[in-house]
């Protein structure tokens, strides 16, 4: 588990690339130029780690691209002691960047190889969620609602109902919506019973599975 100056070098490059792409927030920023992303892939792909590209992590998943995590992570507009529940916690990284932004992570994964292998390694580099769940995320986490923030991090079908209706109202869920492309879809719960909705282009993801495996 080695970070280099070398590797600090090509973070601030990814960064720079990362602005030039749109993202402004900060904090994102400062997180893509912390967290150490060569760490959270296969070692011999060391070299595409600050890349803006997917790649491939375990049981047939990847990681998604810098940009779509920091584009996520802006969108939410996650405060410090933010209550977050993330569905697909897959290689960490995107759990990593709103550790960083000092929220409080509750993080899904379905698939047992990558809930196993990741809630092993974040805390390894110091990244601690207040929870690693191997569950559902379709049904999100009912006994630790409501969230402020609600990230989904593969591709949805279609909206959850359980995700919305776990939503603190002011709060955010922020999911790609679609099969083959998704739509990355913004609902602001303004009431009980009332949400906003945006539309925020064109993402491709994994698609999001039912049940545990
Ligand atoms: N944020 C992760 C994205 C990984 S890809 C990263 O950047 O590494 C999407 C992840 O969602 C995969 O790990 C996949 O196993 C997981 N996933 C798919 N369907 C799910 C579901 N219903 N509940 C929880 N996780 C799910």
């Amino acid at each position: 588990m080695k970070d280099t100056s070398k590797h600090q070098g090509l973070r601030n490059q990814l960064a720079k690339v990362l602005k030039a792409k749109g993202i402004i927030d900060k904090n994102v920023l400062s997180a893509v130029r912390k967290i150490p992303r060569h760490l959270f892939i296969d070692s011999s792909f060391e070299s595409h780690a600050y890349q803006d590209k997917a790649f491939p992590i375990a049981a047939e998943q990847t990681i998604s691209m810098p940009y779509t995590v920091a584009f996520q992570s802006q969108t939410l507009e996650v405060e410090p002691g933010e209550k977050v529940l993330e569905i697909g916690t897959g290689s960490g990284y995107q759990t990593a960047v709103l550790l960083e932004l000092k929220a409080e992570v509750y993080s899904i994964e379905r698939q047992r190889e990558l809930f196993k292998k990741t809630s092993l390694f974040l805390p390894k580099l110091g990244y601690n969620p207040k929870r690693f769940i191997f569950g559902d995320g379709y049904i999100g986490l009912k006994e630790e609602a409501p969230f402020d923030k609600i990230i989904v991090t593969a591709g949805a079908p279609f909206v959850p109902k359980p995700l919305l209706s776990q939503l603190k109202v002011g709060g955010r869920l922020l999911i790609p919506v679609g099969d083959k492309t998704q739509i990355m879809t913004l609902f602001i719960r303004k009431s009980a019973t009332a949400f906003e909705k945006h539309e925020l282009g064109d993402f491709a993801f994994v698609p999001m599975l039912e049940e545990k495996n």
